[in-house]
């Protein structure tokens, strides 16, 4: 029996076409250009249906509730397809690969995002190579779990970030090693076993919870910050300098930390690097972060920490509880 493979096209590049105001998604355009390319029709291809999204969406504009369509399409479709394959514009599709490794709970099926940098419809394109390739890969049904493939390489979802505007090699996993590489085979990484749940697949509808970013810079004055410190802030990722170095004496951030803890607002320290972890207290620089208990995200990402804290939050746990799930490893979303 034929592997069958379910298409979820929420618009990018991939499915774009040129306006006077510059690539946009346009409804049923993609599915136009499909009919027309024989190889996705091939004996030796997998059946795939195609589900557009309404509206399709140049991904800048995703949100969580976004997020949660396409949980939903999944959910209610998983025992039809063996796996999935959803069309993404790339500026933010490292976020919604990271939230759904987190909201698609016991997943056993292959998730695989994908996108381009050139739309399909132009005469050169890397859109068709990273489409067929990810529809092999979700029926081929070996990694199951939420993965972003992407100029031959297929990584870990909440352990990717776009890197280039241009390149072709537009993503890339620094912390984490490809789930498997495409060359004349697809080679997958053996060495990286795949978590196996006995649990049923469940979709955790995630919530637009408060949340927010700050990164900081060569100085940088926290007490500017402090007016966004509200109760109803529940969760704030500190991109910082290194290994979690901030800068200013420690008296500078302290009236932000004091309300961050009075507020129960969790604090979560990244790192501006791409590559490597955290590690608070190494230099004094962090250690008043450390001293105040902010979480350390280790080695993930700011798409995934942010991902995370969503979800921990929607699933109703209190400030104290999200904190410790944090620096724990839910998704294989953080090396500790
Ligand atoms: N702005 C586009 C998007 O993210 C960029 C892309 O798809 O490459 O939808």
């Amino acid at each position: 029996m034929k592997k069958r493979v379910l298409l979820i096209h929420t618009g990018g590049t991939i499915g774009m076409r040129k306006t006077p105001n510059g690539y946009a998604p346009e409804q049923g355009f993609l599915k136009g250009i499909l009919d027309d390319i024989t190889k996705l029709y091939d004996p030796s291809m997998p059946d795939w249906e195609l589900l557009e999204l309404s509206p399709l969406l140049d991904s800048s504009n995703m949100t969580v509730l976004d997020w949660n369509r396409i949980g939903t399409i999944i959910e209610e479709h998983y025992e039809a397809f063996d796996g999935f394959v959803i069309l993404h514009g790339t500026d933010t599709m490292a976020y919604t690969a990271s939230a759904l490794s987190f909201s698609l709970e016991n997943l056993d099926k292959p998730v695989i995002i994908t996108g381009s940098q050139i739309p399909l419809c132009e005469v050169r394109s890397d859109a068709l190579d990273n489409l067929l390739t990810s529809i092999m890969i979700a029926a081929e049904g070996i990694v199951r779990e939420v993965a972003l493939f992407f100029n031959d390489k297929l990584m870990r979802g909440n352990r990717c970030t776009k890197l280039s505007t241009e390149d072709l090699d537009a993503f890339c996993s620094p912390n984490f090693p490809a789930l498997a590489e495409v060359g004349t085979k697809i080679k997958y990484n053996e060495m990286i076993p795949q978590r196996i749940s006995r649990k049923a697949f469940r979709v955790q509808p995630l919530e637009r919870i408060p949340i927010g970013i700050i990164k900081v810079f060569p100085g940088i004055q926290f007490d500017l910050f402090e007016e966004i410190m509200t109760e109803s802030l529940k969760g704030i990722v500190l991109e910082t300098f290194g290994a979690g170095n901030i800068p200013g004496s420690v008296d500078a951030i302290l009236p932000i930390i004091q309300k961050a803890y009075e507020n129960g607002t969790v604090l979560v320290v990244c790192s501006q690097c791409i590559k490597g972890s955290v590690s608070l207290g190494t230099y004094e620089t962090s250690s008043a972060l450390k001293n105040a208990g902010a979480v350390c995200a280790y080695d993930m990402t700011t798409e995934a920490a942010v991902a995370k804290l969503y979800y921990l939050f929607s699933c109703g746990l209190d400030g104290k509880a999200v904190k410790k799930m944090m620096e724990a490893d839910i998704a294989g979303e953080l090396s500790i």
